[in-house]
């Protein structure tokens, strides 16, 4: 078996308010051609003014995957004709790129290794192409929409370090999390906030490139089939060609696209609108200050609070639902517990409404309330699992909800004594048959008496008056 060589450039869409040189809104859905001015639109005479906050998600991305920021960096024309670039260039960085040489740690079932990164680079978006018909069949119509042309991008290149599909979508998987817990992008790939191209080779032979791959499942279904295509070319004793390749999702196969161009065909050169990026230590210092847990930092502490590696994975990666662990774990000091609750009946409500954490009528105090009267034994955990879902569908408290239904326990000794007296009243025979070794009738005991309280006696309350009524008799 050949081993398989990939390299993934990653691009990324940043959530800033303006584009990348200019004002205009880079809200996404808005209609067609109404977020555009002069210098999106590359009208004679308009001038391109660098935004400093898409600089400064870039240092924080950069920083978070342990890149080196260089204190001195260039943006450069990247020369090519396309209908969705309007000035005939895209602005992007070549050779002086703000930051290099950084790792992303990635973890799948087998292994866990550092994948280098060799640079993270700014640049522009370009605008949106519609075709009538799919570009790769004749098109009826084109149609393009300016609204994305210079939305602020960053292009993540990792080394190509990554040895498998699984790794592969690992690294997307962990890429994705750092950029949401930042903060500074939607990383939605269906909306295209988030682009990935593959290279891939095998035995370090020659490299075919996937590009604009649009889902991470897709990722790994174009890397397994292309794996398997240059396998038997090289079985046959044919060559792999170095070409750029596109991947069809109806029929998860690759197809040729066009031979590889050479950055040289590009000619690149220094962007004569722009100064150069000089940055200096203290702005690097005060972006780093800033950047807040990252998730491999959460997991781990998660985990080493009693999170099984799957829940706090799954909490650590999803920065709103952290956040919301965080707030009740701020009030409700048993990790563990809201972990519980979280990923079983509060999941269970966000996946039938579709909907984030944040849109539903549950605050962290309000589940942390609902746990203390677990905790405390005031209600048992099944008659939580009631008052949660009153909670979740009218917004009411915990104190709410047990209150007007009268949920909480009994907790009154005598009370529970009364109904352990008329159990064992009304069923002399199995009274009979315990005192006569059959010690599993307890447990029937105990069911009965439940049942009368209607399930509202305290359990070991009601456990400790059984003992003590059936050894009186
Ligand atoms: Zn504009």
């Amino acid at each position: 078996m050949r081993s398989p060589t990939i390299g993934l450039e990653v691009h990324v869409q940043l959530n800033t308010a303006s584009k990348m040189f200019c004002g205009c809104s880079v809200e996404f859905g808005a209609g067609p051609n109404s977020r555009v001015c002069p210098v999106c639109l590359a009208l004679p005479g308009a001038l391109p003014v660098l935004n400093r906050r898409a600089v400064e998600s870039a240092f924080a991305v950069a920083l978070a995957l342990h890149c080196q920021i260089q204190p001195f960096s260039q943006f450069h024309r990247k020369n090519y004709f396309y209908p969705d670039l309007p000035k005939g260039y895209q602005i992007s960085q070549y050779d002086v790129p703000f930051s290099r040489n950084g790792y992303l740690m990635v973890e799948t079932e087998q292994s866990h290794r550092r994948i280098g990164i060799i640079r993270v680079h700014m640049e522009e978006d370009t605008a949106k192409m519609m075709h009538g018909r799919s570009i790769t069949e004749h098109a009826v119509t084109s149609l393009v929409d300016f609204n994305r042309s210079g939305v602020p991008l960053l292009e993540i290149v990792s080394a190509p370090d990554i040895t498998s599909a699984e790794e592969a979508s690992a690294y997307l998987t962990e890429l994705r999390a750092i950029l949401r817990t930042l903060g500074i992008s939607s990383g939605n790939m269906e909306e295209g906030a988030l682009r990935c191209d593959v290279n891939i080779s095998l035995d370090a032979g020659t490299r075919a490139e996937i590009k604009n791959i649009n889902s991470f499942r897709f990722v790994r279904k174009a890397l397994e089939y292309e794996i398997e295509r240059q396998n038997a070319l090289l079985d046959r004793g044919e060559p792999v060609v170095q070409e750029t390749r596109h991947f069809k999702e109806s029929s998860g196969i690759t197809v040729s696209g066009r031979t590889k161009e050479e950055a040289e065909d590009y000619r690149y050169f220094p962007e004569p609108d722009l100064v150069p990026l000089e940055i200096t230590p203290e702005w690097i210092d005060t972006v780093r200050q800033r950047l807040p847990e990252l998730p491999e930092e959460r997991r781990r502490r998660l985990h080493e609070m009693g999170l099984f590696p799957a829940e706090a994975a799954t909490i650590a990666n999803a920065p709103e639902l952290a956040r919301f662990f965080d707030r009740t774990l701020s009030v409700f000091p048993h990790g563990k517990e809201i972990a519980n609750w979280l990923l079983s009946e509060v999941s269970k409500t966000l996946n039938a409404r579709n909907c984030t954490i944040d849109e539903i009528p549950l605050r962290p105090e309000g589940l942390a309330e609902l746990l203390q009267l677990v905790h405390r034994g005031t209600i048992s955990s099944k008659i939580g699992k009631t008052v949660i879902a009153e909670m979740l569908a009218t917004g009411k408290s915990a104190g709410e909800v047990v209150h007007e239904k009268a949920l909480g326990q009994i907790l009154d000794p005598e009370t529970i004594r009364g109904w352990v007296q008329e159990t064992l009243a009304q069923n002399p025979k199995e009274q009979e048959a315990y005192r006569l070794g059959k010690d599993a009738l307890f447990g029937f005991f105990v069911g009965q008496a439940m049942k009368r309280s209607g399930g509202k006696a305290n359990p070991e309350l009601l456990n400790r008056i059984v003992k003590e009524e059936l050894e009186k008799q």
